[in-house]
């Protein structure tokens, strides 16, 4: 990274990791995204170790985004459209950021999408069917995850059952605002808080939203402060997948290079502090996207063969203490059993 400083020494474990999830994102999504970025310049360059997962539900060949982010935060596979609950009888399975909230680590999310979209789900709820969003926005009271940034406000306070989770939050010691500006927050640890920056899903990044990498980076350092232990945060690109599903070059190139942004924010998080796993990957292939010869023989033409998701295999880039594990082709479900590796499997064991 131009201009910054060296990275500091790594620690033989890590106490803190970074998951960053590119909805839709595989390899040639990346592909593209390099290219968009410059040869060179793109964060995905510098990543050490790189594996690939296959993506496959319990159920299908091809995954939907809540199965492919229970298998990360579970290690289970599941049925399609399935939050936090896994085969064979659906019931709720401890996801790696409760664990580790129960066991005094810091927790977050910083997200694209409203706080009940499926990724973001699959680490705090536990429902049947992912379009339960009003259960599942129930689900955060249950947990007492440290900082949410995202979309979905009205997900808690204008509700056909007419209760305020605003309140109910506020009730924990939460601080609760709306919009972009981290300017009123807790950001020296002293409080948990939730930052809606819209009422249902935000904007896109092609249409003038921009939180995602400064948010990215000032949530890691209000995790840090938070509990001396460790933290676990998830960041979603979220609309990569929806440019997919819409066939969207332009959208798509703008999400991309929004998250190829708030990538480069983690790593230099991890740089600087030794102690932090940073690890990228995607859910699921969408939009059967290719990267096609083009008559100006110095860019490419981007293909789409389908508006839904595919079976191909995601690249995982990782960076950090015990990177390594990351290496070779795996099921999704391994990242669970790699992250606690990492950490230490002792911990993995349910309190
Ligand atoms: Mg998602
Ligand atoms: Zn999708």
């Amino acid at each position: 990274m131009t201009g910054s400083v060296a990275p500091v020494p790594l620690a033989e474990r890590p106490k803190n990791i970074i998951l960053l999830i590119g909805d839709g994102m595989a390899l040639a999504q990346v592909s593209a995204g390099i290219y968009w970025k410059g040869v060179g310049k793109s964060v995905w360059e510098r990543f050490p170790v790189v594996g690939f997962h296959k993506s496959h539900s319990h159920d299908e060949r091809v995954t939907d985004s809540a199965a492919g982010a229970t298998a990360f935060a579970c290690g289970h596979k599941t049925k399609n459209g399935a939050i936090g609950v896994v085969p064979p009888d659906y019931n709720p399975c401890p996801t790696i950021l409760e664990n580790l909230k129960s066991r005094g680590w810091a927790t977050g999310m910083v997200v694209t999408c409203s706080a009940t979209h499926a990724t973001p789900a699959s680490f705090i709820a536990h429902e049947d069917i992912r379009a339960f969003t009003e259960s599942i926005a129930e689900d955060y009271l249950e947990t007492p995850i440290d900082c949410f940034v995202g979309g979905g406000q009205g997900y808690f306070d204008d509700r056909p059952d007419k209760k305020n989770l605003l309140d109910s939050l506020r009730q924990r010691g939460y601080v609760v605002q709306s919009g972009a500006g981290f300017g009123r927050l807790p950001l020296d640890g002293s409080a948990p808080f939730m930052l809606f920056t819209a009422e249902r899903e935000p904007p896109s990044a092609s249409s003038g939203r921009r939180y995602l990498p400064s948010a990215t980076l000032k949530v890691c350092d209000y995790l840090k402060k938070r509990s001396s232990k460790g933290f676990f945060l998830m960041v979603e690109g979220s609309q990569i997948d929806w440019a997919l599903h819409a066939n969207d070059p332009q959208w798509l190139k703008a999400e991309m290079l929004d998250f190829d942004a708030t990538v480069a924010a983690a790593l230099q998080f991890a740089q600087s502090d030794g102690e932090t796993l940073v690890i990228v990957t995607g859910d699921h292939e969408c939009g059967g996207t290719g990267l096609n010869a083009s008559d100006n023989k110095n860019r490419f033409t981007l293909a789409f063969s389908s508006r839904l998701h595919s079976g191909a295999m995601v690249p995982v880039y990782a960076y950090g203490p015990k990177a390594a594990l990351f290496f070779g082709i795996y099921n999704n479900t391994e990242i669970y059993y790699k992250m606690w590796a990492a950490l230490g499997d002792h911990l993995a064991e349910a309190k």
